[in-house]
């Protein structure tokens, strides 16, 4: 009941608000062994919804009691011993699938209650946690891949990252949201951080301040996807490093507190952005942080797209990170573990994850990587830093395989449409497909030069089918633009057909070099 009388929208709850003020969504944390103890059937069914708070979802059919486990993966950088522990858990508990997701944390399905106080006794052991990973919530806090090692980052922000990771863990002031929560700290001038899509993003800007130019952040606030897509916007405020728990702090606050808890599909905090507007909304965060400077420069040139492949140098001199493709998002334990083992034999053992759901290898002295790329892993062809243009650049959520909101499938359906696109055309350019399984949007579509949409449709013979919308011209660049929908919705068996059809005639009508971005 913490907060509810200081909430300022707090007429008309609808009922999970009810039930998350009777219960703190962290409290379920104390009931997992119990749980594990007695047995699926044991967990009341109104509590489902809470153990989200710890990282679990229940994967499709319910009933049936597996969960899928996301775990927090801050900026996307995990060290070995990380590695290792991940690829054990899948391994054992997990029926071996381990899922990059788009916000660099790490998927399994298949796990049992029995097992969850084992496997979160292991991610504790080597500082991992699903807390938070989902629920109305601060959510893995993403970034740049290549913090600290990138020679096109202004500043290197990984201790910010976990110095806002570790504040909002378990931290019960800011434990009820009026919805998920998702924050973007990144400094890379080349926005790997996908700032515009999340509801509260750090981006890279420098001021002159008494003389001297200082390194530091814009802020955006108010993104998000789902059905009703918003770019975030930009506030009047520079932010020194020092200072960005402070506004964190305070644009956590104004959702807690203003944000929209009536009707769920209106709690994000983009609504609440929209409906004040962001001069009034920055009015609010001043009232709570205290006087901060005007914007100075933005250091933003470029969007990157989260792109990372083939081997480029550090920032570190003598040291080289590898961009790697990860098919779909998916590898396997043995797989994972042979990546760790590379990434401790010619690195330092880290792997770091992308919003691509691709992984880097990073520090890499240069007389070691002609070694690392001759490992037999990465002579098979299926993770490589040269994939094939449409595989290497499609993005997929869960789909129907597991997840409960899905319409329609999606990995499954991606794999095939384009590993016959790369059978039948070449491009010059990447094309980036992304495809969703609903309106929800974990697939990021509305991002992508060609967003994929699930939806269903009834056949003439009143079947209902699976289906896709095409979306076209989604990017980032500039502040970022959505993609818009093309006519009509195409049955998923003929989709693969429609769209090789569709970038045969871009691919013959487009100049040398012309991006799908351009034409
Ligand atoms: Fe599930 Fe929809 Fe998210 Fe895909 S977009 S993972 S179908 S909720």
């Amino acid at each position: 009941m913490a907060h509810e009388k200081v909430w300022a929208n707090n007429e008309n709850l609808n009922k999970f608000e009810l039930k998350k003020l009777e219960k703190d969504g962290l409290d379920i944390l104390e009931e997992i062994d119990t749980f594990a103890k007695n047995g699926f059937a044991s967990i009341p069914e109104e509590d489902w919804d809470l153990l989200k708070w710890a990282g679990l979802y229940l994967q499709r059919p319910k009933k049936d009691g597996y969960f899928m486990m996301r775990i927090k993966v801050p900026t996307g950088i995990l060290n070995y011993e990380q590695v290792v522990a991940l690829a054990g858990i899948c391994r054992d508990f997990g029926r071996d699938l381990f899922d990059i997701t788009t916000r660099q944390a790490i998927q399994f399905h298949w796990l049992e209650i029995e097992n969850i106080p084992e496997i979160f006794r292991r991610l504790d052991e080597v500082g991992l946690t699903t807390v938070g990973a989902c629920g109305d919530i601060a959510r893995n806090v993403i970034g740049n891949p290549l913090a600290g090692i990138d020679p096109e980052e202004l500043l290197d922000t990984e201790p910010i990252v976990r110095e806002i990771h570790q504040f909002f863990h378990k931290n019960r002031d800011f434990s009820n949201l009026p919805r998920k929560y998702k924050i973007s700290i990144s400094a890379s001038y080349y926005n790997s951080g996908h700032a515009e899509i999340n509801d509260l993003a750090f981006i890279p800007a420098t001021k002159e301040i008494d003389g001297k130019l200082v390194k530091g952040f814009h802020v955006k606030v108010g993104g998000g996807l789902s059905s009703k897509p918003h770019l975030a916007q930009p506030l009047n405020i520079f932010v020194t490093p020092d200072k960005v728990k402070d506004v964190a702090i305070a644009v956590t606050t104004i959702f807690r507190d203003y944000g929209y808890r009536e009707k769920r599909h209106r709690a994000r905090l983009k609504f609440l952005v929209a409906d004040w507007g962001v001069e009034k909304f920055q009015e609010k965060l001043l009232e709570l942080t205290g006087p901060l400077p005007e914007r100075g420069n933005d250091e933003t040139k470029g969007w990157n797209a989260g792109y990372f492949y083939g081997v480029h140098p550090q920032k570190q001199k003598g040291l080289n990170y590898i961009g790697f493709n990860v098919p779909l998002g998916r590898l396997y334990s043995e797989e994972v573990l042979e990546i760790a083992r590379i990434s401790k034999k010619y690195g330092n053992g880290q792997i770091r994850t992308c919003n691509t759901q691709n992984i880097v290898i990073p520090n890499v002295p240069d007389d070691q990587v002609e070694a690392l790329l001759a490992e037999e892993i990465f002579q098979k062809g299926r993770i490589t830093i040269k994939p094939k243009s449409f595989i290497g650049y499609a993005v997929s959520c869960t789909g129907t395989e597991f997840c409960n909101l899905a319409l329609v499938e999606t990995k499954q359906r991606m794999k095939t449409i384009v590993e016959y696109l790369d059978q039948e055309l070449e491009l010059d350019v990447p094309v980036r497909m992304h495809i969703t399984g609903c309106p929800n949007s974990c697939g990021q579509r509305q991002i992508a030069d060609i967003g994929l949409q699930g939806v269903l449709m009834r056949t003439k013979d009143k079947k209902m089918v699976d289906a896709y919308e095409i979306h076209v011209g989604g990017t980032l660049l500039d502040g970022g633009r959505f993609n818009e929908k093309l006519k009509g919705k195409i049955e998923a068996e003929k989709l693969h057909l429609v769209l090789k059809d569709f970038l045969q005639y871009f691919k013959e009508t487009k100049l040398a070099g012309e991006t799908f971005l351009e034409y």
